[in-house]
């Protein structure tokens, strides 16, 4: 993945679980209309394995070293998810980032950031949705 990353740092709401996040937000982020991302108000980002470091407490995380939700506090991390099934553009392992989740993240650059629709509640990632206001 080209372009300029900058090191984030994230972590859950009781700080048991914490990590490092190289990211290039120009690249891109998602949300995405499917039950799971609205519940949890999902915005997100994808990155490289090689970009991600665990610092502390996995071992809280549903999915242990996978990533997941802290079992003690119940926020989103981080998750390895395995593209292969995606496409060319994909294939292997990804992390994907719950943003909400970084704790140095200026907004003014959040907000700069493009996001992508995904309308994973019907299925059909790769076409937006026709209403996005509410995500
Ligand atoms: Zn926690
Ligand atoms: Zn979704």
């Amino acid at each position: 993945m080209a372009g300029q990353t900058t090191r984030y740092h994230g972590s859950c709401h009781c700080k048991k679980v914490r990590f490092t996040a190289d990211i290039d937000l120009s690249a891109g982020t998602t949300k995405c209309n499917c039950t799971w991302c609205w519940k949890q108000r999902r915005w997100g980002v994808m990155i490289e394995p090689a970009g991600f470091e665990a610092l502390a407490g996995a071992e809280h995380l549903v999915g242990g070293e996978r990533g997941g939700f802290c079992r003690h506090c119940g926020v989103n991390t981080y998750a390895f998810v395995d593209t292969s099934a995606w496409g060319p553009a994909f294939g292997g392992d990804r992390v994907a980032i719950n943003i909400a989740s970084l704790d140095d993240l200026p907004i003014d650059d959040l907000l700069a950031a493009p996001v992508r629709y995904l309308d994973g509640l019907h299925d059909d990632w790769w076409t937006p949705p026709a209403e996005t206001r509410h995500l």
